[in-house]
């Protein structure tokens, strides 16, 4: 469409940059998501709610680097306190235990009822993996559940059934398992079993069914960051799970701090068995938290130096009485400090960004619905994503199916030309650098764009 055309015009450094860059990488980016058609912008340089571009465009930020960016770029007290770490104590990572664990760790134990311990991990993805594996070690099944569309990370278990083809996804009451990748073994789609999302019936037949079976049911409890369980069908998910002791994982990589800072749990009141902290909890910088029920999280205790695997010693150990769980990075000093001062600025300013993103849904569906636009604004706290459709209740994958996704992506060409920025097709996040300037300039570019669609 029009938009795509001007794209073009007004980024031909990008295109330039992209051809070069597809020497060096697949695709020309480092993660596939980042790939757009026809090609992604290129980013270089962030401040504030602010991105600018190779060719010198300024866009208001909503990508936010997928949700991480909660107070926006550069923040001048996190810069602060990651430099005062890695500058000041002299070793930027010690290898060994030290005192922000600590302190970072009583904070997310203090504003997370589901964590009573936990450990440290490098993304969102190790995070949910090591609560994986706990589940499976700790109650001794090989399977878990998870819900259709819901994405928890990159690996094996968890890449089934997130964008599956509705050819394939089977009946929306019992969703058929389907690998999102090239090089997966079959194992996963056997092993890794779907429910749908927020139909209570649907998913306990299949929970009752299969119960022996499954160690866990991951969940995000806002799909996508934007479509939130319904309060009835979570509690009702909690008491079922717990009735067949099947553990409840809350991947809370996109909701910790988007909320409230208790995330989704603080939010529905639930304590899940297991908890995946992400994003925002490193203001930025890479970290992944996994957190639970004590007895649970003890699973990966040492419980001797001879029973801890180490690969400069060939002394065979007892490895089946532990579960592994490493990473050189863990728990690395100046991200825990980025994180530490990231929920110190929350604490003032988290509500604010909750009513900037408020008002800013509120009022983009103003301006859709003065031009008779089908549009819904989905979300809760800080994270919205807009889906041009008729349909009353957008509560699942398959609801999202009536959604008209070409009319979203002609609108998000036109607002990246007009310097409204979220790849196209992504949900909108806001930071604490969105002020009245940003929604107003942004509102302005949705109502000049609307006209035009
Ligand atoms: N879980 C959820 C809900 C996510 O949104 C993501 C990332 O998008 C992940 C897990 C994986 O996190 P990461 O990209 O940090 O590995």
């Amino acid at each position: 469409g029009m938009g795509i055309k001007r794209y073009t015009k007004k980024t031909p450094k990008s295109l330039e940059f992209y051809k070069e860059a597809c020497k060096v990488m697949p695709g020309g980016t480092t993660a596939n998501i980042k790939f757009f058609a026809p090609y992604p912008i290129v980013m270089d340089k962030g401040k504030g709610s602010r991105l600018y571009d190779l060719d010198g465009n300024e866009y208001i930020d909503y990508l936010l680097s997928y949700g991480a960016l909660i107070l926006g770029h550069g923040h001048p007290r996190v810069l602060q306190a990651v430099q005062e770490q890695l500058y000041d104590n002299g070793t930027y990572l010690f290898g060994t235990p030290h005192l922000l664990e600590v302190e970072m760790g009583r904070k997310i134990q203090q504003l997370y009822p589901g964590v009573e311990l936990l450990r440290f991990t490098n993304s969102g993805t190790e995070a949910t993996l090591l609560a994986i594996r706990l589940a499976y070690a700790y109650t001794g099944k090989n399977k878990i559940a998870k819900f259709e569309g819901h994405y928890h990370g990159g690996y094996d278990q968890v890449l089934v059934s997130v964008n599956p083809s509705i050819d394939e996804a089977g009946h929306p009451h019992q969703p058929r398992s389907v690998a999102e990748s090239k090089g997966m073994d079959q194992y996963h789609e056997e092993h890794t079993v779907i429910l749908p999302f927020n139909d209570l019936d649907a998913a306990s037949d299949i929970l009752r069914k299969r119960k022996d079976e499954l160690a866990a049911v991951i969940v995000e409890p806002i799909q996508g960051g934007y479509i939130p369980a319904e309060r009835s069908f979570m509690e009702g998910l909690r008491k079922l799970t717990e009735e067949l002791d099947i553990l409840l994982v809350f991947d809370e990589v996109k909701t910790c701090f988007r909320l409230g800072l208790g995330g989704a749990q603080e939010y529905y009141s639930i304590k899940p068995d297991l908890t995946a902290l992400g994003k925002a909890v490193g203001g930025g910088y890479p970290i992944g938290i996994t957190g639970g029920k004590k007895d649970i999280m003890e699973v990966s205790l040492p419980k001797a130096a001879s029973d801890v695997f180490d690969s400069s010693q060939s002394k065979h150990s007892n490895a089946r009485d532990v579960l592994f769980h490493s990473g050189t990075y863990n728990g690395h000093p100046s991200i825990l400090a980025a994180g530490l001062e990231t929920i110190a600025v929350l604490e003032e300013e988290i509500s604010q960004i909750n009513e900037t993103a408020d008002r800013l849904k509120t009022e983009i569906s103003k301006l859709f619905l003065q031009r008779g636009i089908a549009v819904r604004t989905l979300g809760i706290g800080s994270i919205f994503n807009l889906i041009f459709t008729e349909k009353e209740q957008i509560l699942n994958y398959r609801d999202l199916q009536s959604a008209d996704f070409g009319l979203r992506r002609e609108l998000d060409f036109q607002l990246i030309n007009e310097g409204i920025y979220t790849k196209p097709l992504n949900r909108y996040s806001v930071s604490s650098a969105h002020g009245q300037e940003e929604i107003d300039q942004t509102l302005e570019a949705y109502d000049k764009v609307i006209k035009r669609l």
